[in-house]
């Protein structure tokens, strides 16, 4: 598993898991995890490594755990604002942006039932865990710190 080269994930939008999708992508996610870890990241894409699917994981700091989330779209709920982030990103390695993000998000994703069935899931999410996600869910799009944030 390695990090491709950062043209390959910029404006490319990931395609939706389907079910029939998830046999094969599961296999991987233990790695994702691992490899993310390793980097000291605390989110990796699909895109990044190569696979052009709605998947990522991401440390939740809320719960303290990793998770895994299919097919993430986010948005700004009512009342909330933005902030200015600072963030890097593994597909970056040593630059840091200065990037716009929501202080209280909706996230809809699908989640892994115990039986491998991808389930829908809604929450609101705020604060660190919250900006890691719009983070991940903007690779989703082809969004990246370097297309929508400033180098500093
Ligand atoms: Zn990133």
């Amino acid at each position: 598993m390695e990090i491709v080269n950062s043209n390959l994930i910029e404006n490319i939008r990931t395609q939706k898991v389907n079910q029939e999708d998830v046999p094969s992508l599961r296999p991987l996610i233990e790695d994702m995890v691992n490899f993310a870890k390793s980097k000291n990241g605390v989110g990796l894409s699909a895109i990044q490594i190569g696979l052009s699917y709605r998947l990522f994981v991401a440390y939740d700091f809320d719960k303290n755990v990793w998770k895994v989330y299919f097919n993430s779209v986010y948005c700004p709920i009512s009342g909330s604002s933005q902030f200015a982030a600072m963030e890097g990103c593994l597909s970056y390695p040593g630059k840091t942006y200065l990037i716009n993000r929501y202080d209280k998000v909706l996230i809809q994703w699908d989640e892994l039932t115990s039986e491998g069935i991808l389930s829908s899931k809604t929450k609101i999410f705020y604060g660190r865990t919250g900006q890691i996600l719009q983070h991940e869910i903007d690779h989703q799009d082809g969004i990246t710190i370097a297309t929508k944030g400033k180098l500093i």
